[in-house]
């Protein structure tokens, strides 16, 4: 299959940044991992390839993590990425499906129109920058633009797609965050509103063969922009045996010993990626000892 990637552009007369994706692989491979319901999959889709986007305004070693908080049945959904287009997630409740809407999956009904969105960015700063706002619709993509608009005060277009077929395989994701600066040229931008608003469905696109320079011609049909950057996206998570370790290490002794006593071991799942790290008798007592090591 094909990579996936994004590209970031600016439209210099007008103040405007753009960026453009394709997620198609990250989106299925999520899918996979989390074995989600097509409706559940649309949702956790959407919010990767947002998460992947945002990741990408981002400066080296910086994160950022999404936290779409609504009262439908899919429960949260969570989404962390970084500057190297790294991105990865989970939603509460990946199995539950709904009806289909107007033929289409129907996400809002799924994560609920009520809730809040949480963005947290860990700047490398002493405390992470945290602004929540109430959910706008729980499509993904407008609840992220009035994210930008009411909280960073930054007017933003946002457009998510998923395209999942009747067999439940996902065929075609991705998406474009289009963000306005001052001094701003309202005559530009109301053009750019009408595009976006006439354009087909990002899946559509994507589905004709064509990647994200092709959305961005269709979004700046008229309007001159230079192409920035292209740089490749993808589902990773950093999750590992030795992170794992020093987790089981902060539940303490007692926890650990009665995990030994009564389980004979403990299995933890990776909540990201679904990854299963088995810890034994033998693998517990090692962190047992590690422990008392520490205290004498
Ligand atoms: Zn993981």
């Amino acid at each position: 299959m094909a990579k996936d990637y994004l590209v970031r552009a600016i439209a210099r007369e007008a103040n405007i940044r753009a960026l453009a994706c394709v997620s198609t692989g990250l989106v299925e491979e999520a899918c996979a991992r989390h074995q989600a319901s097509p409706t559940a999959c649309a949702a956790l889709g959407r919010a990767l390839t947002g998460g992947a986007l945002m990741g990408a305004l981002l400066k080296d070693g910086q994160r950022l993590a999404l936290k779409f908080e609504g009262d439908g049945p899919i429960g949260k959904i969570i989404v962390e990425a970084d500057s190297s287009g790294h991105v990865r997630g989970y939603v509460a409740n990946p199995k539950i499906d709904m009806e289909l809407r107007d033929g289409k999956l129907d996400v809002a009904r799924a994560v609920g129109k009520s809730g809040t969105l949480t963005v947290i960015k860990d700047l490398g700063l002493k405390e992470p920058y945290s602004g929540m706002v109430p959910l706008y619709s729980g499509e993904i993509a407008e609840d992220l633009a009035y994210y930008f608009t009411e909280s960073e005060q930054i007017p933003s277009a946002v457009g998510l797609g998923v395209f999942v077929n009747t067999e439940g395989v996902v065929r075609a994701a991705g998406g474009f965050l289009i963000q306005s600066f001052p001094p701003r040229d309202d005559r530009l931008i109301e053009k750019l509103i009408t595009k976006i608003g006439e354009m087909p469905m990002v899946t559509e696109i994507l589905r004709e063969g064509k990647g994200p320079v092709d959305i961005l011609d269709i979004i700046f049909e008229g309007t001159p922009y230079d192409l920035l950057e292209e740089k490749e996206i993808a589902f990773k998570c950093n999750c590992s045996k030795e992170r794992v370790e020093a987790a089981l290490i902060s539940l303490g002794a007692e926890e650990l010993k009665r995990l030994m006593m009564e389980d004979g071991g403990a299995d933890v799942k990776c909540e990201f990626c679904r990854t299963v790290y088995e810890f034994d008798e033998e693998d517990l007592q090692t962190l047992l000892d590690e422990i008392s090591r520490k205290i004498h």
